[in-house]
């Protein structure tokens, strides 16, 4: 099943030419889950991927860059016809703010819900789960940890047949665990496989609580707002440098690290240069890369550069009544 992180924008607080505000989108299966939704994240998917159903919206925070495309967003979706409902997560505070924006976006048709997040407080869809948690950041602040059932172990049905089973139903029975002609299952199903965990941090200063969240994750999605240079400024905004991130990421042992929310006055590859001074494994995603995240064993997670034309969804319907 695929799994993969888009990056709608990958500016901080204010967008630059090539980078706009922050907006991550998780596509695993049918699910299309964004996180953050800066001003101009419409455009950006429009422009890319194209703006899709999303099933579910989690906000990291509520500074204005992290959320002010979302009241216009949530107005197409209603333009667009659109029929599944949505969630829109968030911190405590989420559902305060956007009652003030109602009058934007209305009581749109498709069914919205708006659900204030404590930390810990996990939220199930199929087959996995997102868990927020409280980084260091000014105001309520999470980061999300999104993290697959583990899978079945692998059925050895060579070994089965030899052992006198028949292939057929009683493959299935030992698969769900039942003994079938003196062979019990753990004789040919290997070990229960982990899923995927992908964590990211929104905004925060280096903090134990990301390297608990992040441990073993496959994708590590961490702030660089800043340079070495100016970790004294990093310090007072509670941010991150683009060393500490490193550092946050060899603590948890993740496989790979990408770093976002980049300041305009630094370019990608100083970070990128930075970081892996630390965490070779650090790649610094441009808008619209896409990282990859296949299960372990069928290798480690890539960045693909973002090609136009590529990987586009299908269009959903068009806008029927103007506004
Ligand atoms: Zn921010
Ligand atoms: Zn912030």
């Amino acid at each position: 099943m695929e799994l993969s992180l888009f990056f709608a924008g990958t500016a901080g607080s204010v967008p630059s030419a090539g980078r706009g505000l922050p907006a991550l989108l998780i596509r695993r299966g049918g699910d299309r889950i964004l996180f953050d939704c800066g001003e101009g994240t419409q455009r950006q998917l429009v422009r890319s991927v194209g703006l899709l159903d999303l099933t579910d919206i989690f906000l990291t925070h509520l500074h204005a860059d992290h959320w002010l495309g979302l009241p216009g967003m949530l107005k197409s979706f209603e333009l667009r016809d659109r029929e599944r409902p949505l969630t829109v997560h968030g911190p405590p505070g989420t559902s305060a703010l956007l009652e003030r924006l109602r009058p934007v976006f209305g009581r749109p048709r498709y069914g919205l819900t708006i659900v204030d997040l404590e930390p810990s407080e996990t939220v199930l869809r199929d087959g996995f789960e997102i868990e927020p948690f409280a980084v260091r950041h000014r105001g309520p602040a999470f980061g999300y940890a999104l993290t697959e059932q583990a899978r079945p172990g692998r059925f050895d049905a060579e070994l089965a047949e030899r052992l006198g089973v028949t292939p057929g139903p009683d493959f299935g029975r030992l698969q769900r665990g039942e003994s079938v002609a003196g062979v019990s299952p753990d004789e040919v199903v290997g070990e229960t496989r982990r899923g995927r965990k992908i964590v990211l941090t929104g905004d925060t200063a280096p903090t134990d609580a990301v390297v608990v969240a992040a441990y073993g994750a496959d994708v590590l999605v961490h702030e660089a707002t800043f340079a070495h240079e100016d970790a004294d400024r990093a310090a007072q905004t509670l941010h991150s440098t683009a060393r500490q991130a490193a550092q946050v990421a060899v603590d948890a042992e993740v496989r790979l690290l990408a770093v976002t929310h980049l300041s305009s006055r630094y370019c990608g590859g100083a970070i990128r240069d930075e970081a892996r001074e630390i965490f070779p494994e650090t790649v610094v995603p441009r808008d619209f890369d896409t990282i990859d995240v296949p299960f372990p064993e069928r290798g480690g997670p890539e960045l693909l550069r973002w090609e136009p034309g590529r990987r586009r969804e299908p269009v959903p319907p068009p806008v029927q009544s103007p506004a």
